[in-house]
């Protein structure tokens, strides 16, 4: 049983998430090479370690909550030599399905149990302990790690063998990153012609054209509250976030030979986004920039 956590990456998910494990009732070690990061995760109760190394010596199950699959395999390069053998490594970031393979790999290889866990619901849900966790692992090893997961999160699916749960992250954002474009471009149509965006929105989120990105992400100020359209559009869920995991759903279609068009038109529209006007706004943002299309054309 699980009663001591090595925790690294301890950023804006990874703080929260060790922090609901502290709630929990778990030992939790933590590691994270931003000071800031170490230092707020440690009011949370989280024990400060010196090194990734130190946060797994001693833990049962080492978490990793990294930005990217190379910060993952840099990690555990230095991780699964110092953790006890048969330690249980569940990553959590968002990573491409061959480096969460690569990654179980050099796990397993070194005498340690791996899963892949990337999750979704955003930094309110690493707050609240709601978030959705996506795994891909062996039967056993699910059954080992759930109990923690349900510490950080309202639901936890098993999604296939190694590699499957960032399968279906990637899967899921593809919809999400398309469906929000195409919302957008709905309320600029319904703009130009007429119609209020309340209209819209009462239609479409009671009819066939509902989907999140409407009725919770609205891109537009007003008829969802708590949607980021209402505050600036402040993150939320970011554009550079959703233009990774686009870029990685094209990865993955470019090496499957699949065209997946729209969802590589997505990956385009967001990589140009995310490093021009939309650096630091939430993904839903990408609306005002569909909305000087239709300017420039008048
Ligand atoms: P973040 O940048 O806030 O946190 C990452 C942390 O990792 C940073 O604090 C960084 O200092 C630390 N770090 C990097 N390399 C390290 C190493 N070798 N050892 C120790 N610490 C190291 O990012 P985040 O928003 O917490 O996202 C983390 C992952 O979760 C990403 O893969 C992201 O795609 C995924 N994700 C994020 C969200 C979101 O809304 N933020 C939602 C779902 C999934």
């Amino acid at each position: 049983m699980t009663r001591h956590i090595g925790f690294v990456g301890l950023g804006n998910m990874g703080g929260p998430m060790a922090a609901n494990l502290v709630k929990a009732g778990y030992r939790v070690s933590g590691f994270d090479l931003a000071p800031q990061a170490l230092r707020q995760a440690e009011a949370a109760g989280v024990q400060a370690a010196g090194s990734g190394a130190e946060a797994a010596r001693e833990a049962d199950l080492v978490i990793t909550m990294l930005p990217a699959g190379r910060h993952v395999l840099a990690a555990y390069a230095e991780l699964l030599p110092a953790a006890r053998s048969g330690t249980y490594f569940v990553d959590c970031s968002t990573i491409d399905v061959a480096d969460a393979r690569a990654a179980h790999d050099l796990a397993t290889a070194a005498g340690h149990r791996a899963v892949d866990a990337p999750v979704s619901g955003g930094v309110a849900g690493a707050s609240a302990a709601s978030l959705t966790f996506m795994t891909g692992a062996a039967q056993p090893d699910f059954d080992a790690v759930r109990p923690v997961l349900e510490a950080m999160g309202r639901k936890v699916v098993h999604c296939g063998p190694s590699g499957a749960g960032q399968a279906a992250k990637i899967c899921n954002n593809m919809i999400l990153g398309i469906s929000m474009i195409a919302v957008g471009e709905a309320f600029v149509l319904g703009e130009s012609l007429g119609l209020s965006h309340q209209a819209l929105f009462d239609v479409a989120s009671t009819a066939s054209g509902q989907c999140w990105a409407l009725t919770s992400n609205c891109p537009v100020p007003g008829p969802v509250p708590a949607s980021p359209a209402n505050r600036g559009y402040a993150a939320g869920f970011a554009a550079a976030l959703m233009a990774k995991d686009l870029g990685l759903a094209a990865g993955a279609a470019e090496a499957a030979g699949l065209p997946t068009e729209l969802g590589r038109r997505a990956a385009q529209l967001y990589a140009s986004f995310a490093a021009g006007e939309g650096a630091g706004l939430d993904f839903s943002a990408i609306i005002t920039t569909l909305k000087a299309e239709k300017e420039d054309a008048e």
